[in-house]
């Protein structure tokens, strides 16, 4: 996949965001996952407290999100959804320069506590 489909920047969700840079239609992919890294339970134990919020659950083991997908934003509303643990696809045409968003705050561990700020006016956690 060409890496210019999306670009990295300030995000007005979190932090840093991912745009598309170039229209998708729904049903595209819009960012695959890198899966190269594959962690255990005891692998995810030692790992920098920081780096946790890009863990990704992934056939029963987990990987950590590389870039662009580790800056995709949640969003109550999203306009990708996962498919195969691997991939993000596009729930709706995208148009250039809108923020890559994805529902994923299923798949972090459950003893963090997520402040969602997607401003969506069906967000499950304001
Ligand atoms: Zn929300």
């Amino acid at each position: 996949m060409k890496s210019n489909n999306v670009i990295v920047k300030n995000s007005k969700i979190d932090g840093m965001g991912v745009f598309a840079n170039r229209e998708f239609k729904k049903g595209e992919v819009v960012i695959k996952w890198n899966t190269d890294t594959i962690l255990t339970d005891e692998d995810v134990k030692n790992l920098p407290e920081e780096e946790k919020r890009y863990l990704t659950a992934f056939k029963d083991k987990y990987i950590l999100q590389q870039s662009p997908a580790k800056f995709v934003n949640h969003s109550c509303e999203p306009n990708t959804k996962v498919v195969d643990e691997s991939s993000d696809i596009a729930i709706k045409d995208i148009k250039k320069g809108k923020e890559i968003t994805s529902y994923y705050l299923s798949f972090f561990c459950t003893d963090e506590t997520i402040k969602c700020n997607c401003k969506s006016k069906k967000c499950k956690n304001k």
